[in-house]
């Protein structure tokens, strides 16, 4: 079946269209946000609305590329609606497809934006608070906790200067000079 059709769980019955992942295939950096949200849901591309202009925004300043040289995936494909939290469910019916995308891509660092993304692909119930700030080595890959952007769009100064460390950090990582 192709991931367009999915109907694995119920949030195929509320979306308007399934919102996979964009950018290059074969890109050194990733980054797996939570569930698209209500413009992602009508253009079917990841972060396009304000959070997705501040990871742009971001990825520029820190950097030094622009979104269509990494590959932006999400947890879950489909926007839950009213932007709830994706559950337990859909988080476990969308994972392969996830899976199957940081298979392909295969990219030397793995950016998790927030707590759902972190949890999940680092297999862990700490949440991102504590375990940012450090890499953590996914097989061949290496994973890089962050804050949502949303977090740093509410929270301020502080949590947007930790993501810019962050970032600086996976740009070293993939071997870009900072
Ligand atoms: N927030 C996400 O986690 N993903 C998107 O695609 C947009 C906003």
């Amino acid at each position: 079946m192709l991931a367009s059709d999915c109907t694995r769980c119920p949030l195929s019955a509320t979306r308007t269209q399934v919102v996979f992942g964009t950018g290059d295939p074969d890109a050194d950096l990733m980054f797996v946000g939570e569930a698209p949200g209500r413009d992602e849901d009508l253009q079917g591309v990841p972060f396009v609305g304000r959070s997705g202009q501040l990871l742009d925004r971001l990825l520029a300043e820190e950097v030094g590329i622009a979104r269509d040289a990494v590959y932006i995936a999400n947890v879950v494909k489909c926007r839950p609606p009213e932007n709830r939290d994706p559950g337990p469910d859909e988080i476990a019916a969308c994972r392969p497809y996830l899976e199957e995308q940081v298979e392909l891509v295969a990219p030397k660092v793995v950016v998790t934006l927030g707590n759902f993304a972190t949890k999940l692909l680092l297999g862990t119930d700490r949440g991102i608070t504590k375990v940012r700030g450090s890499t953590y080595p996914m097989g061949a890959t290496q994973l890089v906790p962050t804050f949502h952007p949303a977090a740093a769009l509410r929270g301020g100064g502080v949590v947007l200067a930790q993501m810019r460390a962050d970032l600086v950090r996976a740009k070293a990582l993939i071997g870009l000079a900072t």
